[in-house]
């Protein structure tokens, strides 16, 4: 028996500007789709026969154009129509791809997929606790498994959970069904972590579930506020062995969800920006990182405001400061002929600035992307980029060749902390800006998504 793998990803953001190109998404083909996927040796070891598609995955952005999006669609689809004898097809999808003209990329993509398979292929998906899931998706795949952590760990885990189940189910000659239960409710983003209680016990709840002999995946999604579109919510989905079982088990993890709405809050400072400023500012901490959490450039963000760099420039502080990661891509270009210690305007600041630095932009796979440059203004030395970035370790510093232990305050376009930033950070303030990826729902603006909606409106609700 044979069966397909392939994954597409994309994390959307409507509120953003910059769509992925082709070139935005990492890709492979052919067995060279192994690289990003751990699943194969689960589907030789029980005695199928595995044709990889493709692997394309790209940085959260702002809607996938359909050109974008029908050139990997295309590829999938014709590694399913090359195997008309599959028995299964898995899928890495994130869930919260949004499709300009389309709505849920995953959803029309396994819509497509069923046009070509019987009803007989089990299609088996491993998704994104972020996910924004469809209602309707239960209607055309089998096997659904989520992330259970956020932040996320067990990407690997859930691939494993998702290839099993299918594995299991083909050669059991089990059908199985997924109940999407939607839940009208949406917190904003970081709040729900899954080590911190009430998430750990109904993660935990979800894996116990699991255990049992006729469920295949039991889970929760949280959605992806992110995203301006009636799918937009928290659900909770189950797959099992009955469409009964399955029902059943997704309303009561729904249930159980809405109950604890009100317990996510933020774990950390997270302030307004000028009160953040005004905390690091006084801070006795050696070091203190201020996260600009609504331009956060890992969640789709372009990484353009200056509104936390204009407020200490405004203060002039004392303390060594950096804003790190501004992309601008007329500054860059603009400047980068004049020689370090030259003075110089910055586009969108009064105050004029000294070049301390030319240096170099790291990407996601830690190759070179692109140049930038370092200004000083006085004690606050602004990082400004030719391209998006992302400053998340000590080696985004290096590169740009400036030392970070040499500041006592850094802002960064993140909204946590990447962990490797966390041993040079003695304190974490979350600056609340405003931006692509606001973490304040109120400001969102949302017009699309299906209300009533906690938190917007406190209401009764149970599934049933
Ligand atoms: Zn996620």
């Amino acid at each position: 028996m044979k069966i397909l793998v392939a994954s597409f990803q994309c994390e959307s953001n409507t509120r953003a500007l910059l769509h992925p190109g082709k070139s935005d998404f990492e890709y492979f083909a052919g067995e060279d789709i192994y690289k990003k996927l751990v699943v194969k040796d689960i589907f030789t070891e029980n005695g199928f026969a595995v044709i990889p598609s493709i692997y394309a995955n790209a940085l959260p952005s702002a809607t996938v154009e359909q050109e974008v999006y029908d050139f990997y669609k295309t590829q999938i689809l014709d590694t399913v129509r090359a195997n008309p004898d599959a028995a299964g097809i898995y899928l890495y999808v994130h869930g919260s791809m949004e499709v300009e003209g389309i709505g849920s990329g995953e959803l029309q993509l396994v819509k497509e997929i069923r046009q070509i398979v019987s009803r007989d292929c089990l299609i088996a998906l491993t998704m994104d606790l972020h996910a924004n899931i469809t209602e309707e998706l239960g209607q055309y795949v089998d096997i659904v498994c989520g992330y259970k952590t956020a932040p996320h760990t067990d990407q690997e885990e859930s691939q494993r959970r998702a290839a099993g189940a299918l594995a299991y189910c083909l050669k059991n000659r089990i059908k199985p069904y997924t109940f999407v239960q939607k839940i009208p409710m949406l917190v904003k983003g970081d709040t729900m972590l899954t080590q911190y209680e009430p998430l750990r016990s109904l993660e935990a709840e979800t894996v116990q579930l699991e255990q049992q002999a006729d469920i295949f995946g039991a889970n929760l999604f949280f959605g992806h506020c992110w995203i301006d579109a009636p799918n937009t919510s928290a659900s909770a989905v189950v797959s099992a062995a009955s469409p009964a079982a399955a029902k059943q088990w997704a309303q009561t993890l729904a249930n159980k969800l809405w109950s604890t709405r009100k317990e996510y809050q933020f774990r950390i400072e997270a302030e307004q920006p000028e009160e953040c400023v005004r905390r690091a500012l006084a801070g006795k901490e050696k070091r203190i990182f201020i996260t600009d959490s609504g331009d956060n450039t890992t969640a789709g963000a372009e990484g353009t405001t200056q509104e936390l760099l204009k407020l200490f420039l405004q203060a002039d502080p004392e303390k060594k400061t950096c804003v790190a990661g501004i992309t601008a891509y007329e500054t860059v270009n603009s400047l980068w002929e004049q020689p370090d210690g030259a003075a110089v305007t910055v586009p969108g600041l009064e105050r004029k600035g000294v070049i301390k630095t030319h240096g170099e932009i790291l990407g996601w796979a830690k190759e070179i992307i692109g140049r930038c440059l370092t200004v000083s203004f006085g004690n606050v030395d602004a990082i400004f980029t030719e391209k998006r970035s992302g400053f998340i370790e000590k080696g985004n510093f290096d590169k740009a060749n400036v030392d970070l232990l040499d500041y006592e305050i850094v802002v960064v376009k993140l909204g946590y902390l990447f962990e490797e930033l966390k041993p040079y950070a003695d304190r974490e303030l979350f600056a609340l800006t405003d931006g692509a990826s606001c973490v304040e729902l109120s400001r969102l603006n949302l017009k699309n998504i299906v209300r009533p909606m906690y938190p917007l409106e406190d209401f009764a609700w149970r599934a049933e």
